[in-house]
């Protein structure tokens, strides 16, 4: 089989960059390990991610589905002066703020309208693994070998350019020899339960920092959160993040653990849920911050979580993949029409522009987490549109914004950024390896710590 492009992962990377590889009249084929629908975390939307959603033409089908609207995300502090709100915010072509409102999804349904929609719009849905990638004589990638679903045979698909939309699977990275190594993130340590619960008590008033279908985000102390995800009428995701640590010293089922903290992580969270009815299994990731080198180069580009996810504070990483994919588009198209072949990496340009605005989001959660009350200082006082923007994740343009150039300040970051792009090798070392030496280690490809169940142990 023969197309252009062949995507690894039907999830929101693998979809906007179908369709957005379809409006530059470019041939797609997606490879799917699973069966849609199927149960996925990352349910809420930043503004920028509902701005994809519409450049995609979805808007209309996203209000038809009854998505509930997000219009801002209200952070709960340990004090009123630790808590703060953020609206969803759009800029017009002058780059005057706006309101605006985003979407919160059931990644089943929402992950699903995306695959049918990429197959309705020309891409070619092939239900299987992707096993590894096959290389030209010069070295470029020219296509995958993969098993299809309930088949013993293998298939291969050629194509001139593979884009890796395997999410945290990080196939590519995993498989070695054609990425930069994998890095432990900053917020490696790290572990999210989560599942969907019924009879909360939500906002319901006429002001944008009350409505019911905001985010709310409980702070409780450094790395100890939850997060309260409105999914419709009734149903809630609730997630409780903190430190692994922290998990493993209570020896608790995760379950157990799950229900105990929903009324202790934060007087708020248990005043929002005064019964606890669970409606989902309890779900856990652990070590979910990484980051990929060199995620781009001779015919392949890794997409959203297959190469960099940072953490799930402020639900960036949708948006990080469906933009991505938009950004991917047009690089392609000029790559499929004969230019920078001979290039050792004929997506430098890209990596660079979409490690730069990892960047500033990364800069903005590690200020968060290390200067809480300077931060909260600043949403509120100082530079409120410039950090809507980053919520917003419009993270490429008018950036280094004076807010970023504050929580720069603020982390001793202050050019360290920029210094680091000027040397292609050194851009965007994780920050778990430049500013954590001794968090340095680099995540091995062969570790046997590869799954949640290795991770936890039988339980
Ligand atoms: C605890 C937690 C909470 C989060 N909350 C939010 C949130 O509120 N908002 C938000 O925007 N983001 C959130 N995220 C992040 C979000 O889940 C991801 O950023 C997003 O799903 C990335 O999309 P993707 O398409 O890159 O990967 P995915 O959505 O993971 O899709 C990857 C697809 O690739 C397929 N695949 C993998 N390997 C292969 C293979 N070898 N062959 C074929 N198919 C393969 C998988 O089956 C999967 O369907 C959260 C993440 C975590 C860990």
């Amino acid at each position: 089989m023969k197309t252009d492009v062949v995507i690894v992962g039907g999830g929101p990377a693998g979809t906007a960059s179908a369709m957005f590889l379809a409006r530059e009249g470019i041939k797609s084929v997606i490879v799917e390990q699973e069966k849609f629908p199927r149960y996925h975390i990352g349910e809420s939307l930043t503004g920028g991610g509902g701005q994809v959603v519409r450049q995609l033409g979805l808007e209309a089908e996203m209000y038809k589905r009854k998505y509930p609207c997000k219009q801002g995300v209200k952070v709960y502090g340990q004090s009123k002066a630790g808590s703060w709100f953020v609206p969803v915010t759009g800029r017009d072509a002058d780059w005057k703020l706006f309101p605006w409102d985003t979407w919160q999804v059931r990644r089943s349904d929402f992950d699903k309208m995306m695959l049918d929609e990429a197959v309705a719009r020309g891409s070619t849905l092939i239900p299987g693994k992707a096993l590894k990638p096959i290389l030209k004589k010069d070295g470029s990638v020219g296509g995958v070998q993969i098993r299809p679903m309930d088949s013993e045979k293998t298939m291969e698909i050629e194509a001139d350019v593979l884009l890796d939309c395997s999410g945290q699977a990080t196939w590519l990275a995993n498989l070695g020899g054609l990425t930069g190594p994998k890095y432990l993130g900053s917020y490696d340590k790290q572990i999210a339960i989560f599942s969907q619960v019924v009879g909360t008590i939500r906002d319901d008033g006429a002001t944008r920092d009350q409505h019911k279908a905001n985010t709310l985000i409980l702070y409780a102390s450094k790395f100890h959160w939850a997060w309260f995800i409105p999914l419709d009428e009734d149903v809630v995701s609730v997630g409780i993040v903190v430190p692994s640590a922290y998990f493993l010293e209570k020896k608790e089922s995760l379950r157990d653990f799950y229900i105990r903290e929903l009324h202790e992580i934060h007087p708020e969270l248990k005043r929002r849920i005064p019964e606890i009815k669970l409606v989902e299994s309890v779900h856990v990731i652990p070590n979910y911050s990484f980051q990929v080198k060199k995620f781009c180069g001779k015919g392949f580009i890794c997409v959203g979580d297959a190469h960099r996810f940072v953490d799930p504070i402020f639900s960036f990483g949708m948006t990080m993949a469906m933009w991505e994919g938009q950004l991917a588009a047009p690089h392609i198209k000029s790559y499929l029409s004969g230019e920078r072949r001979d290039q050792p990496n004929p997506f430098a340009d890209h990596q660079l522009y979409c490690e730069k605005g990892i960047d500033v989001l990364e800069d903005l959660i590690d200020c968060f987490w290390e200067q809480p009350l300077a931060f909260a200082l600043l949403v509120y006082t100082r530079y409120t549109d410039f950090i809507t923007d980053m919520f917003a994740t419009r993270i490429y343009d008018h950036q280094p914004s004076p807010a970023l150039d504050a929580f720069r300040k603020l982390l001793n970051r202050e050019g360290l950024r920029e210094k680091s792009y000027e040397t292609e090798d050194l851009y965007s070392v994780p920050i778990g390896a430049r500013f954590h030496p001794e968090r340095a280690a680099i995540w091995e490809t062969n570790s046997p710590v590869q799954s949640t169940e290795d991770w936890l142990g039988p339980r």
